[in-house]
C-alpha cells in the first residue's frame, strides 16, 4: 500500500508551488486531481489542475458516492475522487491530496493513517499581499479567502505537521523530511 499525505494551507500561501517542486524532484509521488465547480483561472487546464464541473454534475457525483470527501470552500464545491485514491494507494504509489482543512480532517477520520500537513504563511500581512499580487480574484473573493484563513488556521491545530513557507527552498526541504522520512 502507498502512503497518503494531505496538504492544506491558506489560499495564496504558495503550497501549489512547493508541491509542484516536490513532485518534479520525486515523480514517484502522485497528486490527486480534484473536481470543482469553480471557474478555471487563466492558464488552468481541465483534467490537469482540476476537473471543472457544473454544479448539477458535481451534485450528481456526490449522490453517486463518487467522492472520498468533498467540501464547500469560499462559495464553490471541491471533491476528491474515491476511485483514484483507492487505485493509486493499492498499486503501491504514495499519494498527495491538496485540499482544504475540513476535507483533510474528514480524510483523517476515514483513513487515520493519513498524515496531515499544514503550510502556514510567514504572516497574515504577507499572505494578504501574496493573494492580491496574484491578481486572479475579485476584491470580494479575496476578502472571503482571507476570512476562511482564520478557520483554516484553527482547524490546523489537529494536523500532524506544520511548515512555514518563508522561502520555497526551506519549505521544500521541510516537506521532503516529512514525506520521505
Ligand atoms: P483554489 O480555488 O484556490 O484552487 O482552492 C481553494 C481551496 O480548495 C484550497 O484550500 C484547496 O486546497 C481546496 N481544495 C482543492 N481541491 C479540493 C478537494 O478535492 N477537496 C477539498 N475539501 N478541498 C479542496
Amino acid at each position: 500500500m502507498g502512503k497518503l499525505f494531505v496538504i492544506s494551507g491558506s489560499s495564496g500561501v504558495g503550497k501549489g508551488t512547493v508541491i509542484k517542486e516536490f513532485l518534479n524532484k520525486h515523480p514517484e509521488f502522485k497528486l490527486s486531481v480534484s473536481c470543482t465547480t469553480r471557474a478555471p483561472r487563466e492558464g488552468e487546464v481541465d483534467g490537469v489542475n482540476y476537473f471543472f464541473l457544473s454544479k448539477p454534475e458535481f451534485i450528481k457525483r456526490v449522490e453517486n458516492g463518487d467522492f472520498l470527501e468533498w467540501a464547500e470552500f469560499s462559495g464553490n464545491m471541491y471533491g476528491t475522487g474515491k476511485d483514484y485514491v483507492e487505485k493509486t494507494l493499492n498499486s503501491g504509489h504514495n499519494l498527495i491530496l491538496e485540499i482544504d482543512t475540513k476535507g483533510a480532517l474528514n480524510v483523517k477520520s476515514l483513513m487515520p493513517e493519513a498524515k496531515l500537513i499544514f503550510i502556514l504563511p510567514p504572516s497574515m500581512e504577507e499572505l494578504e499581499s501574496r493573494l492580491r499580487g496574484r491578481k486572479t480574484e475579485s476584491e470580494e473573493a479575496i476578502k472571503k479567502r482571507l476570512e476562511s484563513t482564520k478557520l483554516e488556521i484553527k482547524n490546523s491545530e489537529k494536523f500532524d505537521y506544520k511548515i512555514v513557507n518563508d522561502s520555497i527552498a526551506q519549505a521544500l526541504a521541510d516537506l521532503e523530511k516529512i514525506l520521505l522520512g
